[in-house]
């Protein structure tokens, strides 16, 4: 068995670590917590070993009565591989603590990329972060991305992808964003930081824009990719009715926006409201000439879950993407 720890629960950490657990080769060494907060409760309470981020900060652990098992240097010690969920830029700082232990770390989408030796989609390429010691994956945007330009680019070929991200403020738990009412292009530069970063995990030509708007539930890109060879909009659905982690939104269904899309997974019993795969809405592929046109919801909270996963088993060396991707599927019930 793999033993990951998870350094930061918060969004992200609490999910990968439900995630690691739910996998048939893999359990989950402990969680590190700054403060004892409900969510270091709610880690007590599944039973996950719990850890200070902090050593200073023992003390506040015991004050308010949640009992811990220690400090993170020896949930490092005791894990193969420690996924690093902390805030954007903690975990750049955090990458010397997990060298010191010669411990393999993965880190997250809001680290710039050189905080890792290689960016991570399991679909683009899996095989680049085979037996690597820190390895970052990417942005949920980014991830969305890559899920549907890997597929397009082998078949297909892209001569060029743009896409207009519609981002949401911010998630249903951060009560400090914004904006609150109005529509932002953010960044106002073109292009925004989305592809470039895309271009970290797979070698396409794309532009990104971004908006940030008044919503917490998902991201949605409206994506327009100019395809180097012919293909019908039937041809793509086919192409991603075989990808698991794409989900193809049924026109009968009646899921007109991201609301619905959290409300059917509500409806399927999914974890925290989970949507782990692109939401597509199938009558959106559109394809004029070579011209392809869709729509596609991200939730952000929850798509790069699965990403971690997968490269928990990369850096460990122990499957290759198809076997891990299926694992994780399986373990997770991926795949609507
Ligand atoms: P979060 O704020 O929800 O969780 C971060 C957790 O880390 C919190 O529990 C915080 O208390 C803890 N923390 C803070 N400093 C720490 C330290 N020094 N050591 C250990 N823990 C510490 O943040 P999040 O949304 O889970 O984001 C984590 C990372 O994942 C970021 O890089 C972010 O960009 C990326 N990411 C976030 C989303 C999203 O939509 N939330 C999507 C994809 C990627």
């Amino acid at each position: 068995m793999l033993r990951v720890g998870v350094n930061g629960y918060g969004t992200i950490g609490k999910r990968v670590a439900d995630a690691v657990r739910a996998q048939p080769d893999m359990e989950v060494a402990g969680v590190a917590k700054t403060r004892p907060n409900f969510e270091a409760q709610g880690a007590v309470r599944e039973g996950y070993p719990l850890y200070a981020a902090i050593d200073e900060r023992v003390d506040r652990f015991e004050e308010a009565g949640v009992p811990i098992d220690g400090t993170v240097d020896e949930l490092i010690d005791d894990s193969d591989v420690v996924v690093d969920a902390t805030p954007s830029g903690i975990g750049a700082e955090n990458r010397p603590l997990y060298e010191s232990h010669d411990t393999p770390a993965l880190f997250q989408g809001g680290e710039d990329a050189d905080v890792a030796d290689v960016s991570f989609t399991a679909r683009a390429n899996y095989a680049d972060a085979t037996g690597a010691d820190a390895v970052r994956v990417v942005s949920c945007n980014t991830t969305g991305l890559a899920r549907i330009l890997a597929p397009l680019d082998e078949t297909y070929g892209v001569e060029k992808a743009r896409v207009t991200l519609v981002r949401r403020g911010g998630d249903p738990s951060q009560t400090g964003r914004g904006p609150i009412n109005d529509i932002l292009p953010n960044p106002t530069t073109i292009p925004s930081h989305h592809g470039p970063d895309v271009q970290t995990v797979l070698d396409v030509p794309i532009d990104t824009a971004g908006f940030k708007v008044p919503a917490t539930l998902m991201h949605v890109h409206s994506v327009n990719v100019t395809l180097e060879s012919d293909a019908t909009g039937d041809d793509v659905r086919e192409l991603f009715a075989d990808e698991n982690r794409l989900f193809l939104v049924d026109p009968d269904a009646g899921i007109d926006g991201a609301g619905k899309l959290k409300e059917y997974a509500m409806d399927r019993g999914r974890p925290r409201a989970d949507l782990w795969e692109n939401c597509i809405w199938s009558e959106s592929i559109t394809v004029e000439d070579r011209d392809l046109y869709l729509f596609q919801g991200i939730h952000q909270e929850s798509d790069v879950v699965p990403e971690n996963v997968d490269a928990v088993r990369a850096v460990a060396g122990v499957a290759d993407a198809d076997e891990s991707m299926a694992t994780t599927d399986e373990a997770l019930g991926i795949g609507l």
